[in-house]
């Protein structure tokens, strides 16, 4: 099978196109035949060795993964080749006494997948098989590479860590980002009146697109009271905040 991987770690990295031999998988795990990997930001960190990880290489970067199973290992139960599946980003571990609660973003030993172990840049992939979920018809690999990481972040926000009800003021940052243009589309399918941020014309205009009500300039740092204009005083119900240092700080305002 053919992969392009990381040789070198720099900006830009070296990559290289090679023919790798076929995958095998283990006892618990499943080889699937990619159709589309996303391109996420933890791929660019990962060539320029700005992740605060150990990394091997050559690596074949790709978190975003979604493809066709085509063998699995003798004790997979309820996975069979041709199944359409999503692969997940972070590889957790299913013991630990996070992944026993239910908490699994939260896992001790998990492994990110394109980082710590080879990923979807390439022909075949090999996860174990809890990595896996089955991918709907309707849904295209491409929809479903493009939402695996960011669009189940957002997903998680808003439906698991918060409550969204009609109605409900949400400020979605960067509505041109993976988790911000998901988030826009989430909450405004759970009904809320969605505010969303961008630094240009272009990411402004892709929010509104995306669904957003109301949007406001990043780089005018009145934009805190441009969004307690919008809400009459109110202040927003919630913020999918997922910038960090001074922004977090800003969403406060
Ligand atoms: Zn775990």
């Amino acid at each position: 099978m053919r992969a392009i991987q990381l040789v070198t770690q720099g900006q830009p990295g070296t990559f290289e196109l090679r023919e790798l031999p076929d995958l095998e998988p283990g006892t618990d795990d499943v080889v699937i035949r990619v159709h589309a990997c996303g391109l996420n930001h933890l791929d660019l960190w990962l060539e320029a060795a700005g992740l605060p990880l150990a990394v091997t290489l050559p690596r074949t970067p790709g978190c975003e993964a979604a493809g066709v199973i085509e063998r699995v290992g003798v004790s997979v139960a309820g996975w069979r080749p041709g199944d359409r599946v999503a692969v997940q980003s972070n590889l957790t571990c299913g013991e630990c006494e996070y992944c026993q609660r239910g908490d699994d973003s939260m896992c001790l030993r998990a492994e990110l997948l394109g980082i710590q172990r080879d990923g979807g840049f390439a022909e075949q992939l090999c996860v174990p098989q809890r990595a896996v979920s089955r991918l709907p018809a309707a849904v295209s690999f491409e929809a479903s590479a493009a939402l695996t990481l960011a669009g189940s972040t957002a997903m998680h926000m808003l439906t698991n860590r918060a409550t969204v009800r009609p109605g409900d003021w949400v400020l979605a940052m960067a509505g041109a980002s993976g988790v911000g243009s998901s988030a826009i589309q989430i909450a405004g399918g759970l009904g809320a009146r969605v505010i969303s941020t961008g630094s240009t014309p272009e990411k402004r205009s892709l929010a509104t697109q995306l669904g957003a009500e109301f949007v406001v300039d990043s780089t005018d740092a009145t934009w805190p009271a441009e969004v307690r204009r919008i809400t009459g005083k109110r202040g927003v119900d919630l913020v999918i905040e997922h910038i960090g240092g001074d922004v977090l700080a800003k969403c406060f305002d």
